[in-house]
Parts: C-alpha cells; sequence; structure tokens
C-alpha cells in the first residue's frame, strides 16, 4: 500500500478505536491536510480523491462525532473502490454521540458528512455576519470538487448534470433558480381574485385534452382542487405536460389569475409536484432549470445542501469598500437569498448584488485592457503637410463637420505613439467609408499594410471596387499636381470565400514581397493562412457582425497594429462604454447634407399592389428598387427558396416587361458580384433579394426599399435595410409589409414610419429584443451574463464608477486584499471573452 494511504489508514483505525474524539493526530486531523495533500499527490493518488480526502480532513474538527465517523467511512469506502484496496476498517464502535464544542462558529452551517449535509432551515434565515476562514485558498479548491463528493450523486447523477452545466459544487453554488414558488403566500382558491400573482396548492381532480381551432389547437385542461375550491388550468399545445401529471396527486401552481367568460383559471403554468419539507418550511421556494432524469426535488435538495454549507463560507471577492460604497449584499448572503430568498425584497437585493458582480468584472477587465493597450506603442503616420487638404479637394463632395472631425480623431491616434483603438459609430449612410479609405491610404502611402474586413462578400467586393476607383482617381488627378503618390490599383485585393487557391497563393506572395499593400476581406482573411509583412492598420466594417475572437485573429496579424472598428448601430453611451469601453469613441452624429428622410409605409399584404405600383412610377424615371425577403425558416435553403418562387413570380406576373435581377445567400460569390454589378450599371431595375444586402451596400440610384415578411425583422434591421435607399439625393421610399396584419406588430413597425433616427431606433429594439441579439453580444461573451440587466444604465455606471477608481489604486490587484477579485476576474474572463475589441 502506499505510505500514503497507508498514513490514512493507521489514522482512521486509530480515530475509530478512540470513538472519533479527533486525537489520532495531535492536536487534531486537520492539522496533517496539507502536508498529506502533498505526499498523496507525491504518490499519485488520484487527484479527485486527495482533493476529497484533504477537504474532509480540513473539516474534521467542527464536525459532531456522529458525523466524523460518516465522513471517516464514507472517505474509506471511497479510497477502497477508488484504489482498489482490500481492506476493511471497523466504524462500528462509536463511544457517544456528543456535540462538537459549541465555540466552533462553522458548526452553525450545518455539518457536512461524507458530502451529506444536514440542512437547517435557521442558518438560512440566520443574519450572522459569515465567517472569514484562515484558509479561504483551500476553500475555493474544495469549491471545485466535483459533484460526485455528494451523496447520492453517482456517475449517472454526475453525467445528467454535467447536462445542466454542473460539474462542480462550485457549479450548484452558482446554478440559479429560473423561477421561484412562494410557499410563504399561499392561498386558498375560494379566496383567489382575477389578476392575483399567487402559488397555489392542491390536488389534480381531473385531465383531458382536446383539440380546438379545427384540430389545430391540443387543449389541456386540468382541475386543481384545494378543499376550499376548484380552479381550471389550460395549456396550448403542451402535450408534454400531461404525459407528467397524474390525477390524485398534489401540485403547486405558480402564476397569473386569468379569467374567462366570468370564471377565474389560470394558463400554461408549470407544475411542480409538491415538496413536502418545503411547504412545512413555508418559505420562497427555487424552481430550478431540470433536464431529464432529475426531479425538481432531488435538485433542490442537492443545492440545498451546498448553498447550506458553502455559501456562509466562500470569499466576498469584491472589497469591503466597493460593497460598502454601493450597499450591496455581501456574497455569502446573496449566494443564500438567490437559492432560498426569506422575501422578494431580499431577493432583489441578491440580484442586484449578483448583477453588480458581472458589469463590475466586465467593466474592470475592459478598462484593464485599454490601459494594457495604452501602454504599447504603435507606429506614428504623420501625413506631409497638405496632404489631406488635397485628398479632401479631389472627392465630389465636402466631408461633413462630423466626418471631419473623426478623421482628426483617427489622425490624432495616429500620431501619439500608442495603437489607436477606436470605434467609429455613425448611422447608416452617414459616411463612414470615406474615414476608413483616407485613413488606409494615408498607411499605405508610407508603405505599411492595410486589412480591412466586411461581414459579406457582396460588400468586401464593393468596398474593393470603391477603394480602386477611388485610388484611380487620385492618381489621376495627381498628375498635374506635384505630391507623390505611390499608391496605384494593384496594391488592393481582394480575398473572399470564393478566390481560388491560385489567386490566393499570389496574394499570400505579394503580401510578403509587400506588393499588396491594402487587402479587402471577408472571414476568409482570417481563415486562410495570410501573412502579411508589415500590417500597421486593421479596420473592421460593421464590427457588430463579427465574433471578438476574429477581430483579435486579425489584429494579431500585425504587431499592435492601429485598429478602427465601424458600426452602425448606435447605443447609448454610457452601454458603449461599458460593452467597447477599451475603445476609444467617434460619433458621425451628422447625415451629409442631400440626404432624403426616407418616406416609410406599413402596408397590409392586400396593398401589395400599390406597392409594384409605385416600383413601376419609379422605375420610369429611371430609379431603382430592392424587394426584400426574408427568413422564412431557419434554414438559408429555405429562404433562397422564397426568394426564387418570388422571383418568378414578379418576373411573369407583375413586372414582365423590367429587368429583374434574383440575389440570395446559396448563390457563389461570383455569381452574386455580377448580380450586384449589374444592379449598379443599371442593367437591373428591381433586385429581388434576401437579406444579404443588409448591411453597407451602396447603391445611390436605388430609391424604393420593398420589405416582405416585415414583421420578422428587429428594428436595427430594418433600418439598416432602409439605409440602402434615399442615398443619391432623390425622393425615396421604404415600404414595409408584415405577414399578418396583427395589430401588435403593426405598433412596432410604425415606429419605424415614424423616425428615421438610427438611434431612436436602436433605443426601441433593445427595449423590445433585448441586447443580446441586437448588439452581437452574444459572440462577445455576454450571453454570459445571467443577472446584470445592460439597460440598467444605472447600475452599469456604477460598476464601471467603482471599475475606474480600482483601477487607478491597484491595476494589476496586486494588494493582497484583491486576491480573490483578481481569481474571480480571471475566471469570469476566461474562454476567448479577454479580449472585446
Ligand atoms: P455608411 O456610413 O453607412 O457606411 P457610406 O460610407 O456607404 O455610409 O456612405 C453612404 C453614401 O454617402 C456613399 O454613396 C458616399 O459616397 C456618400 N457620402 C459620404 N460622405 C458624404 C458627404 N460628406 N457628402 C455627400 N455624400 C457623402
Ligand atoms: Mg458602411
Amino acid at each position: 500500500m502506499k505510505a500514503s494511504l497507508q498514513k490514512i489508514y493507521n489514522i482512521f483505525k486509530l480515530e475509530a478505536a478512540n470513538g472519533f474524539d479527533n486525537r489520532a493526530v495531535i492536536g487534531g486531523l486537520d492539522r496533517i491536510c496539507n502536508t498529506w495533500e502533498a505526499e498523496a499527490r507525491d504518490d499519485k493518488l488520484p487527484e479527485e480523491l486527495l482533493v476529497i480526502i484533504a477537504t474532509n480532513l480540513r473539516d474534521y474538527p467542527h464536525l459532531s462525532t456522529g458525523s466524523r465517523k460518516d465522513v471517516l467511512e464514507g472517505l474509506w469506502r471511497r479510497i477502497q473502490k477508488e484504489t482498489g484496496i482490500n481492506l476493511e476498517l471497523d466504524f462500528s464502535k462509536v463511544k457517544e454521540f456528543k456535540p462538537a464544542s459549541q465555540d466552533k462558529p462553522h458548526q452553525k452551517a450545518g455539518t457536512i458528512s461524507s458530502g451529506k449535509i444536514v440542512p437547517k432551515k435557521s442558518t438560512l434565515q440566520s443574519s450572522e455576519k459569515p465567517i472569514s476562514l484562515s484558509t479561504p485558498n483551500e476553500l475555493i479548491t474544495a469549491l471545485d470538487a466535483p459533484v460526485n463528493v455528494l451523496a447520492g450523486v453517482g456517475e449517472r447523477h454526475a453525467q445528467t448534470l454535467a447536462k445542466l452545466g454542473i460539474r462542480t459544487l462550485r457549479n450548484l453554488l452558482y446554478f440559479f433558480p429560473r423561477r421561484y414558488d412562494d410557499y410563504s403566500q399561499l392561498k386558498p382558491i375560494n379566496r383567489l381574485n382575477y389578476g392575483d400573482e399567487v402559488t397555489i396548492i392542491g390536488t389534480l381532480d381531473s385531465l383531458g385534452h382536446r383539440r380546438v381551432r379545427e384540430g389545430k389547437t391540443e387543449l389541456i385542461e386540468a382541475i386543481l382542487n384545494d378543499g376550499t375550491g376548484a380552479l381550471r388550468i389550460t395549456w396550448f399545445n403542451q402535450p408534454w405536460i400531461a404525459k407528467r401529471l397524474q390525477v390524485g396527486t398534489q401540485y403547486a401552481i405558480s402564476g397569473k389569475i386569468d379569467q374567462y367568460l366570468g370564471r377565474l383559471h389560470i394558463s400554461n403554468p408549470e407544475p411542480e409536484p409538491i415538496d413536502q419539507q418545503m411547504l412545512t418550511s413555508g418559505r420562497i421556494v427555487p424552481v430550478y432549470p431540470l433536464t431529464e432524469q432529475i426531479t425538481q426535488r432531488w435538485l433542490r435538495k442537492l443545492i440545498h445542501q451546498v448553498v447550506n454549507y458553502w455559501a456562509l463560507r466562500i470569499q466576498d471577492h469584491l472589497p469591503d469598500t466597493i460593497r460598502n460604497n454601493e450597499n450591496l449584499l455581501h456574497l455569502s448572503d446573496a449566494l443564500q437569498q438567490i437559492h432560498y430568498p426569506d422575501n422578494f425584497e431580499k431577493l432583489k437585493a441578491a440580484r442586484n448584488r449578483l448583477a453588480f458582480d458581472e458589469l463590475f468584472l466586465l467593466a474592470f477587465g475592459i478598462l484593464q485592457q485599454k490601459k494594457h493597450w495604452q501602454n504599447r506603442s504603435g507606429r506614428i503616420f504623420v501625413p506631409p503637410t497638405g496632404w489631406i487638404d488635397s485628398i479632401k479637394k479631389l472627392l465630389p463632395y465636402s466631408l461633413t463637420n462630423a466626418q471631419n472631425r473623426t478623421l482628426d480623431e483617427i489622425l490624432q491616434d495616429f500620431g501619439s505613439g500608442h495603437p489607436m483603438n477606436r470605434l467609429l459609430q455613425g448611422d447608416v449612410g452617414s459616411g463612414k467609408t470615406i474615414i476608413a479609405a483616407i485613413a488606409s491610404i494615408l498607411v499605405c502611402q508610407q508603405n505599411a499594410q492595410v486589412a480591412l474586413m466586411a461581414p459579406t462578400s457582396i460588400l468586401a467586393e464593393q468596398h474593393y471596387q470603391y477603394l480602386r476607383h477611388l485610388i484611380a482617381n487620385i492618381r489621376a488627378a495627381i498628375i498635374e499636381t506635384p505630391p507623390e503618390f505611390v499608391l496605384r490599383e494593384e496594391n488592393i485585393a481582394l480575398l473572399i470565400g470564393s478566390t481560388t487557391e491560385g489567386e490566393k497563393q499570389k496574394i499570400r506572395e505579394k503580401l510578403i514581397n509587400g506588393e499588396i499593400k491594402l487587402l479587402i476581406g471577408t472571414h476568409a482573411l482570417i481563415e486562410s493562412p495570410i501573412n502579411f509583412s508589415d500590417l500597421q492598420l486593421v479596420i473592421i466594417d460593421e464590427q457588430h457582425r463579427f465574433g471578438v475572437s476574429q477581430r483579435s485573429t486579425l489584429r494579431e496579424k500585425g504587431e499592435n497594429p492601429h485598429l478602427l472598428v465601424m458600426t452602425a448601430t448606435p447605443i447609448p453611451r454610457s452601454l458603449a462604454l461599458t460593452i467597447y469601453g477599451d475603445l476609444d469613441l467617434s460619433i458621425i452624429d451628422e447625415l451629409p447634407p442631400n440626404r432624403q428622410v426616407v418616406s416609410t409605409y406599413i402596408l397590409k399584404p392586400g396593398d401589395r399592389e400599390r406597392a409594384y405600383n409605385l416600383i413601376r412610377r419609379e422605375v420610369e424615371e429611371g430609379k431603382q428598387a430592392f424587394i426584400i425577403y426574408p427568413l422564412v425558416e431557419e434554414k438559408e435553403t429555405s429562404e433562397a427558396k422564397a426568394a426564387v418562387e418570388e422571383y418568378q413570380r414578379l418576373k411573369n406576373e407583375i413586372f414582365p416587361h423590367l429587368q429583374i435581377g434574383l440575389l440570395h445567400g446559396r448563390m457563389t460569390p461570383d455569381d452574386k458580384e455580377i448580380i450586384m454589378e449589374c444592379f449598379r450599371n443599371g442593367e437591373f431595375s428591381i433586385l429581388v433579394s434576401t437579406t444579404v444586402v443588409e448591411v453597407g451596400v451602396d447603391i445611390p440610384n436605388a430609391s424604393v426599399m420593398l420589405i416582405e415578411g416585415a414583421n420578422r425583422f428587429g428594428l436595427a434591421q430594418l433600418h439598416q435595410l432602409r439605409g440602402r435607399v434615399g442615398r443619391g439625393g432623390a425622393k425615396a421610399y421604404c415600404l414595409l409589409i408584415p405577414q399578418d396584419f396583427l395589430d401588435s406588430e403593426n405598433e412596432r413597425l410604425s415606429v419605424m414610419a415614424s423616425t428615421n433616427d438610427g438611434f431612436i431606433l436602436a433605443q426601441q429594439d433593445l427595449e423590445q429584443r433585448g441586447p443580446g441579439q441586437f448588439l452581437g453580444l452574444r459572440q462577445a461573451g455576454f450571453s454570459e451574463l445571467k443577472f446584470a440587466n445592460l439597460m440598467d444604465i444605472l447600475l452599469i455606471e456604477k460598476a464601471r464608477k467603482q471599475a475606474q477608481e480600482l483601477l487607478a489604486n491597484d491595476p494589476d490587484l496586486s494588494q493582497n486584499q484583491y486576491k480573490h477579485l483578481g481569481q474571480e476576474l480571471a475566471s469570469f474572463w476566461d474562454g476567448g471573452k479577454g479580449d472585446i475589441s
């Protein structure tokens, strides 16, 4: 037997013989755990096993004699199982069950015994301040023990829990309820009123189902009886509900009391078989998300154990000052209250605390990153005197004030000696491209390289053409005036998904020998193995379409290159500062003067003919139109199919005399480009398309944007689509046709008709759909936010302010008091989230 195991065996044996009085080791069993852990590791004992043993030894002195027996017995069984040792120990000898000494505060938290923790209700309600332990690090490690250290959790359960993302005790502690049943406010059925939000407990008297609405809907009906009365419950199209219910069983049901034909009922609740233990406690009871093979009761018990023991022991990573300043709950309280709230006010306070944590960690990480960036050095690019002015003079228009200001800000960054890290935010059509173009040309002129990435090949191609024309024009004009202009059209290249292997090879060579100065492309820029010889500027257009890692991958192709990211999605400033807090912000808040407000109308599906008439009229005037079809199902194939079918119909039946083009995501990039080119030069009057033209596409001659199935789009997306027209100075129209004319949808869409201001629409969109989808934050790891509401500007600002102060005070969190915060920060930013820009 390995020495470390032999030692444990001897100790256990002696303890058992002594009646578990904690004297087998002088000073107590906890004394040996550190040295023993090291020895066991040298002996190559399974890591999990040795951690469990050490953890239990650490707690041993604080347990009652009975629990000590359970612990050692359980541990020995486990040791036998995992190491194959076939040596029995006699644990039967327990002298007396005396409670462990009362002076140990740990006792109050309940007791852990081979993971079996005896919950005590009083703990949950205790208002005691959490105890800080002498060895918090050890506790942290113990919290990372796998779930199967708990009694009753075997391999199968562990696997099932893993499906819920629960692998460790910590995961259990941080597995939060989906909702709560309020057993403290039970209301008898005969006292229910319309509109009440209640929890009711009763026996299921009957259960039946039938089909309604011409068989399209399955209706499940049940009657719940609590002795004072009976309440009708209905579910629509949720056949699985019936399978889970049993007549004669007691259930708890929470929800809002509704009324139908004068009778009270409740619809679509989630019934829970009642938990007798919880019921007698009369508290607010957590309801957790479940997966197959796990019952609410079982999971509740498990989490209850863990919360009961660990919540009190957990070290709060948030410094006291911040907690006090912002009047936040201690982490221990918050964790207890989030699982077992004393009342809804406490629950709110707990949520607030946890939300603050997320926002604070977010803000701190971002600000820290900004600081790191600011410390790096970047190449200086200063234009020769008069150079910028001479370029501006060659443009067919003069820049707006906002464009000029933005350009100045970029030039300042270029001259600062540190890498630029700038977000350029400007509404659709505000003219961001020319700013990016001038910055690119400046860098290329000084023999360095630029990479410009756009989300679609159509847009990449458009930028490519645009820059080639721009450079050709500048060269042509400059022939007469002296400044040496080295950049040529051949120095620009396009790299998209369809670029052939041969062309790619050429691009690779020319990137290395410096012949290519400006490379424009899609994701292909980061997916193909290409290297630059001297990349100094990275530009990302429509940055919200890209993931965080994609942006940093491109940036890493150079050494501290300048970075410019552009977006048309305006968001409230404080939100921007948090989400993009590592970036400096430039805002183009002014449209070029020739812009017309795009007149927007919401049409009933029956009014389509009117829309077609408008298109005919506009085409006669020499204008062009887009007709957009939405994603029909989640699949691109069906999206394409809808567009193809509609295209046939429009071509044959509606506009037989007009030239119509078709564009969708399933076409090859080459075909797409041919179609776009034909539309751009006027060969087609109408372009039938899916949303592939959503972003960036610039066809100044187009004056009508007809959007079918408009209700399927978010406002910001509709605004982007609308932004494709009205660019040429002529009157333009946006026609929205929802699929069904529902009042609610109509109301939502009418915001589009009421404003052309992307900011207002973005705000509305945020409110209607939440920020995740809207900002493309999922990719940025923000879906990790469980509690924080990105609309809660006040809390965001508080968190940011505290983060700023702390950063100014101790940027690397080197002081000992911030050690836990540092660890928390590291785990929050773990896994690709570490780079937001
Ligand atoms: P976005 O900001 O949406 O990317 P673009 O850069 O595509 O907008 O510009 C939209 C259109 O406005 C383009 O046709 C561009 O040539 C034109 N434009 C840009 N700046 C000005 C300006 N200052 N005056 C007039 N037209 C401009
Ligand atoms: Mg653009």
